[in-house]
């Protein structure tokens, strides 16, 4: 079996890559689990100056890294080298930790107890499309840290940066088997990766489907599972709002990427009061975005990523939908969807409103009150992101703390920053990554008790 490699901007098939099978799964997990003490037992500071060689040679090869992203996912140049430096920044933060990887001393009768953070063993690592970089790097880098060995399921779509990440760690000294990148298909290498018996945690982003299907799959092992999944994020706009800044940010905050973000905010709530006001100053906005050749660097957004994903795309925006206006997409080969926004006061009959579009779509929907915003923002089964636009700081804090999201912020669209934890509430996933609390999820707290009596 072989993955045909396509950009999506071109449709030319860019490499064909061997898919792994469930024997090969195997034989990756078996060097994996050989390489786990001797990685384990790597001295802190030693494991932090290979991570930290690691990130330096993703830093010296980040422009290779980032043409190759173009290239397997369409995304905008200047995107992409985003991309490689948060590669190289989380591997970096994550160097820190070994050395600060301490456990507790806690006061009890007769003894003294202590605490250890003690590796899992071999961690598997699921990746999407969407971001392959920056999602492997919040896996990997925490699992290395941690002395954990991993192995890295890239998409069927985009393995080619997950592959020349792998020869990397190696050059920089990372001993084999240690970091492996296993491409293949779903749920041929992925499915066998969440059944193997030696593998002790999954980290998996990617659909809320699959997602519930990976907890069954941990569920005979009790196998540990980070999930990072769907989102239907809302952007809320309260009438007292800098009205210029919200309009002109709204579309980057749900079309960048061609919308293919878990944390697009692709549900913008606008007070009243401020609607017609808000619609008339964000069409310039859109149609304003530059669409187009991902390899120039003044392109803000490229093409979806597959021609199945743009027709499901396309099937949110039926002849009948209540189209506002949209921005422009260059015509030719290449999977391409002008960015749209959907308006109408029934906001609740568009099926945009409703489901994850992945794509450049946008509903706009107008509220009365603070009361009416928030629980329009939680009428949705996800919980991942959202933005909240307002001068009354009582008001932000009131809304932030009632909106059911993991990651939300105020006067920005600010959802991802390696220094802070990430994750969804309700079926946008299960636990956290990045942040200083990320080794937790990588390690089993051990606790040990000493007799101190006579
Ligand atoms: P997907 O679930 O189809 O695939 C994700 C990964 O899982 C791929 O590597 C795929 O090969 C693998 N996979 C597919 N079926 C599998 C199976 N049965 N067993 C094991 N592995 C399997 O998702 P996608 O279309 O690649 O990504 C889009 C989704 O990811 C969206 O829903 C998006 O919101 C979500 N996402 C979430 C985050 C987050 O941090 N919350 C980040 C990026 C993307």
């Amino acid at each position: 079996m072989h993955l045909d490699v396509l950009n999506p901007a071109t449709e030319e098939i860019v490499a064909t890559v061997p898919a792994a099978s469930a024997q090969e799964v195997d034989a990756a997990v078996a060097r994996a689990r050989a390489a786990f003490p001797a990685w384990r037992d790597v001295a802190p500071g030693d494991r932090a100056r290979l991570l930290r060689a690691f990130a330096e040679k993703v830093d010296v090869h980040a422009e290779e890294l980032a043409v190759l992203e173009v290239r397997e996912a369409g995304h905008p140049i200047a995107q992409a080298r985003w991309e490689a430096a948060n590669l190289r920044d989380v591997l970096h933060y994550y160097a820190g930790a070994p050395e600060r990887l301490t456990g507790l001393q806690i006061p009890v009768p007769g003894g003294v107890d202590v605490t250890f953070k003690e590796p899992l063993g071999v961690v598997a690592v699921i990746v999407p499309w969407n971001f392959p970089m920056p999602v492997l790097g919040w896996g990997v880098a925490p699992a290395l840290a941690a002395g954990n060995t991993v192995i890295v399921k890239p998409a069927e779509w985009t393995p080619l940066t997950a592959l020349r990440v792998a020869e990397l760690a190696l050059e920089a000294g990372l001993p084999e088997g240690v970091l492996q990148v296993v491409p293949g298909e779903g749920p041929v290498a992925g499915r066998r990766l969440a059944d193997h018996p030696d593998v002790r945690k999954i980290v998996f982003t990617g659909s809320t489907r699959v997602g519930k299907e990976l907890m069954a799959a941990c569920a005979p092992d009790v196998k540990r599972l980070t999930l990072e999944l769907g989102g239907k994020s809302a952007n809320i706009v309260y009438a007292d709002a800098d009205l210029e800044r919200a309009a002109a940010t709204a579309p980057y905050a749900v079309f960048e990427n061609a919308g293919q973000d878990c944390c697009a905010r692709s549900r913008i709530l606008v007070q009243r009061d401020v609607y017609d006001r808000f619609l008339a100053l964000l069409e310039p906005a859109v149609s304003g975005l530059v669409v187009g050749d991902p390899g120039d660097e003044k392109t803000e957004i490229g093409p979806l990523i597959s021609a199945a994903h743009l027709a499901r795309v396309r099937s949110y925006v039926p002849d009948d939908a209540p189209v506002a206006f949209r921005g422009e997409a260059p015509d030719g080969p290449g999977f391409w969807y002008p960015p749209t926004v959907l308006a109408t006061p029934d906001f609740r009959s568009v099926r945009a409103w409703h489901e994850e579009v992945f794509g450049p779509v946008v509903t706009v929907a107008p509220f009365t009150d603070e009361s009416e915003a928030i629980a329009l923002a939680n009428d949705t089964p996800y919980g991942l992101s959202g933005s909240i636009w307002t001068r009354d700081i009582g008001r932000a804090l009131r809304t932030a703390r009632a909106v059911q999201a993991g990651n939300l912020s105020v006067n920005s669209h600010s959802s991802v920053r390696y220094w802070t934890p990430f994750g969804g509430y309700k079926q946008s996933g299960l636990g956290r990554e990045l942040g200083p609390d990320a080794l937790d999820a990588f390690t089993e707290t051990k606790n040990v008790f000493l007799n101190t009596e006579p």
